[in-house]
């Protein structure tokens, strides 16, 4: 089987130094991979920018911005038979991006106009016509399962796996979650406190018994 998987944040630039961020470290993303490569499966890994190497056996594509991301996943997706959404890929990016480092003057206050990102998980099924199993992510702080139903629907995923980002000891920084998989077939799976690499596996073993009813179904 062939992955994709988009991991890390996304930097928006504002000027040659400063740009729009977000505090996700990859660890989800780039556990994923390794438990894909670990399963002798092919996997790409569009990652922006992190602390972290890529695991053995894993094509990794470095991006910066949403943009490039987005451009990255539509030069890849061809031949993917799953594709996991990981990516905290920023909502908003600069309206313009300042030739030069913009300085500071006399006013206490500057406005940067923002335009909305290209939702990459919300294209794939559509634009981008992919057949294979979808899965994506919800952070979320309420109405965990509501939101997450929702994704499911409005993006075409086969999956969505839902954390409360709320809980300061999981999460984005953390070598820990805790999740449920929220799925269009089955019934929610809640899962404990959980490594992320063992979380991976469980996700990824999901998705490959997913792939095969797919195939079976074709
Ligand atoms: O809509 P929301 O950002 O909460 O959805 C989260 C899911 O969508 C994650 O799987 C994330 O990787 C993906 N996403 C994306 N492109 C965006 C925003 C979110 O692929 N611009």
């Amino acid at each position: 089987m062939k992955f994709l998987i988009t991991a890390g944040p996304t930097y928006e630039a504002i000027d040659p130094v400063r740009f729009i961020g977000n505090r996700s470290s990859g660890k989800m993303g780039y556990s994923l991979a390794k438990a894909v490569a670990e399963k002798d499966h092919e996997c790409i890994l569009i990652s922006g920018p992190t602390k972290l190497e890529a695991p053995t056996g894993v094509e990794l594509i470095l991006v910066e911005s949403a943009e490039e991301m987005y451009g990255k996943v539509v030069d890849n997706i061809e031949g993917v038979d799953v594709g996991i959404f990981c990516a905290a890929v920023s909502d908003f990016t600069p309206v313009k991006i300042s030739k030069q480092k913009v300085k500071k003057k006399g006013k206490g206050t500057w406005s940067i106009e923002l335009k909305k990102t290209e939702d990459i998980l919300g294209s794939v099924r559509g634009e981008m016509n992919f057949k294979g199993v979808l899965v994506g992510f919800a952070a979320e702080t309420e109405n965990l399962e509501s939101n997450a139903k929702n994704k499911l629907e409005t993006k075409k995923c086969d999956l969505i796996v839902a954390n409360d980002v709320s809980n300061k000891e999981i999460g984005f920084n953390s070598e820990n979650n805790i999740v449920t998989i929220f799925s269009t077939r089955e019934d929610p799976l809640a899962l404990p406190l959980m490594t992320k690499i063992d979380l991976s596996v469980v996700i990824v073993e999901h998705c490959l018994r997913l792939a095969k009813i797919l195939i079976n179904d074709e």
